[in-house]
């Protein structure tokens, strides 16, 4: 597993046709009136904050309160209404109602009738989440520092009322007047500017949810990238980092993004949310992100240096920004009716992360941020990844019911096999196509197909896509995603002229870059002796050496943990023709060998160049990679 896991939200359209829920809108005596909701920041008592919510007037007898259980994307149930303490339903005079707790997320309320709001307080999950068994993954928590920061992801805060899910929400934040909110949300039009005050508007709870909102003193940087003004605001505990550190790096990635995509519809607006975690106290580590439609919260360690941040948000963000492709602008009827108490799962996990994760990675190679080496690296490490999950198991049905056991602890396996998925299919379009077609113009038929407010049939779209493709689509779906049967992948390198092998590459004598070939025995009179289970290069191999042996004379000298230091020493000036002499212990046995000490290489499996492909495949390679 990666370290940096991604989790995703499965995007929801912004707006949805008001038929879908008539039948509970009737039941609100003002149609349209809105859930007044207020949130105060400024009164924080033991960590905790206090929401009110005032829906409008119901006329049923009976109303249930919810918080989510779970949230698209995070593929967990998380139950944040966990973190919800002393729930009152109070009538309009402020007299309690009779509540009755149904569940963790849930609250039944009699005598609706006379309901004019009800109120709790909420406690955050970054600073227990050492404490609690499953936390909640960081970048869908929540945070509560007094004076200094409130990541508002709104899901954990704000709730809805059965059948209610629709109707629009107003927002009322009363804030510290040092902090600025960094949010997509639309702040409510007729309202003036006010130190304290903060007012939002929803159109639908979705909408609330898919807009966290950062409180933080004000360390952002706004950019264009052709037509999408971008903001990153970030929260670095101790003063380590500027938004302005990151800006650079994060024009040219996203400027990269949009070029690929080319004249895919996307936001106008995008917000990336970065909180940076201090490890001396008690906080967020659920390193990495979760994406909105038009926004992405990010967790990172404050104690990561500048290169490995930078990478870690080129990674992150391109990945949450892409998935404005998919589900955005693709997804099926379980993602824009989500329901966040008993979520159904969609089959399409492979596209909405696979295709995801893979054009973060695919872009990068054909906007040349990274070499051609360097992805087929990257490639690799998904096949070998891949294979620590159940590689038998079906994609779609895994997808299905990823909350289940036993597919849930295969989730992360989509940012792998998922991607590889994705590769094996660009290359088949690419082959079939003379060069032409790919993953992105597959993606980019769908948009135009679907698109935002348009839901595709869940299992309807392997068909649509084998309708707009070819029989090889069908066979490898029918196979690899939606059968059992693991993928060769060579068999879809060779296409392009590539298959995994193995090749030799450079080493040391006795170390491995920084890894040595040798261990000491402590328990054993500090002996050294060459590491087991370990592949050795070809300077020990040749020498016909093993692992265990224990080094006992090199070239006349007696050897211990002192007197091999010169020799390593003395390795880094060998030439190939050295000859080298050794006795090492062998099983009690003493063995001893000589001969040179060659040119030291080892082994890797990389995925390089056939030798003599034809220029058909060469070219088909290129359009693959460098289109
Ligand atoms: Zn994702």
């Amino acid at each position: 597993m990666k370290f940096f896991m991604k989790k995703n939200v499965l995007i929801i359209a912004s707006a949805l046709l008001l038929n879908a829920c008539g039948a509970g809108k009737a039941l609100l005596s003002v149609e349209n009136s809105p859930v007044v909701t207020s949130i105060d920041l400024v009164k924080v008592i033991d960590d905790k904050v206090q929401v009110g919510i005032d829906p409008g007037a119901f006329t049923v007898s009976t109303v249930i309160f919810r918080i989510p259980k779970t949230v698209p994307g995070t593929y967990s149930s998380d139950n944040y209404g966990k973190y919800i303490e002393d729930f009152k339903a109070l009538d309009y005079k402020g007299n309690v109602l009779p509540s009755t707790k149904l569940d963790d997320n849930s609250w039944s309320i009699s005598g609706a009738v006379q309901l004019d709001k009800v109120q709790y307080w909420v406690n955050d999950t970054y600073d227990t989440e050492d404490e609690v068994e499953d936390a909640v993954f960081s970048p869908a928590g929540t945070n509560i520092a007094e004076g200094s920061n409130f990541m508002l992801n709104l899901h954990g805060f704000v709730g809805y009322f059965d059948g209610f899910k629709e109707v629009p929400y107003s927002i009322l934040i009363n804030k510290p007047a040092d902090l600025v909110a960094t949010t997509t949300l639309a702040h409510e039009a007729d309202r003036k500017p006010d130190p304290v005050w903060d007012a939002f508007t929803a159109s639908r709870y979705f909408e609330v949810i898919d807009n966290p909102i950062m409180y933080a003193k004000p360390n952002t940087e706004s950019f264009e990238i052709n037509g999408i003004t971008v903001t990153l605001s970030l929260f670095s505990p101790n003063n380590v980092y500027k938004a302005s550190d990151l800006k650079d790096r994060m024009v040219a990635m996203m400027g990269a993004q949009k070029k690929f995509l080319g004249d895919v519809d996307s936001t106008k607006e995008y917000n990336i949310l970065l909180y940076m975690s201090d490890n001396t106290v008690p906080d967020a580590h659920g390193f990495g992100a979760l994406e909105h439609h038009t926004s992405t919260v990010v967790v990172l360690p404050e104690t990561m240096d500048i290169g490995r941040l930078e990478q870690a948000m080129v990674d992150v963000v391109s990945h949450e920004f892409f998935h404005i492709v998919t589900p955005l602008s693709v997804h099926s009827k379980e993602i824009q009716y989500f329901d966040f108490n008993d979520p159904k799962m969609s089959e399409h996990l492979w596209m909405y992360e696979g295709t995801t994760e893979y054009f973060a990675n695919l872009f990068q190679i054909q906007q040349g941020l990274i070499s051609e080496e360097d992805f087929y690296e990257r490639m690799l490490t998904k096949i070998t990844n891949s294979k620590f999950y159940d590689d038998s198991m079906s994609f779609a049905v895994m997808s299905k019911n990823i909350l289940e056991q036993p597919y849930e602890p295969n989730y992360a396996n989509v940012y792998e096999k998922g991607a590889l998925i994705n590769m094996c299919l660009d290359i088949i379009l690419r082959e079939k196509s003379g060069g032409e077609k790919s993953m992105l113009w597959l993606m980019k038929e769908l948009s135009k197909k679907y698109g935002t407010d348009a839901p595709f049939e869940d299992e309807a779209l392997f068909g649509e896509i084998v309708s707009m493709t070819y029989p090889e689509v069908d066979t490898f779906f029918k196979e690899h995603v939606i059968g059992t049967t693991p993928i060769d992948y060579n068999k879809y390198f060779a296409k392009v002229g590539l298959a995994t092998k193995n090749v030799e590459e450079a080493t040391g004598y006795f170390f491995d870059g920084q890894v040595p070939y040798m261990d000491v025995d402590v328990q054993n009179d500090s002996v050294v002796f060459i590491r087991k289970n370990i592949q050795l290069n070809s300077f020990f191999n040749n020498l016909k050496l093993k692992g265990g042996d224990i080094f006992r004379v090199i070239n006349g000298q007696d050897i211990n943990l002192e007197t091999l230091r010169p020799i390593i020493g003395e390795s880094f000036g060998w030439t190939p023709e050295n000859v080298v002499s050794m006795t090492v212990e062998r099983d009690g046995e003493m063995i001893s060998v000589e001969g040179p000490v060659g040119q030291p290489v080892k082994m890797v499996r990389k995925i390089a160049a056939l030798e003599a492909v034809s220029d058909e495949t060469v070219k088909l390679r290129n359009a693959w990679l460098k289109n």
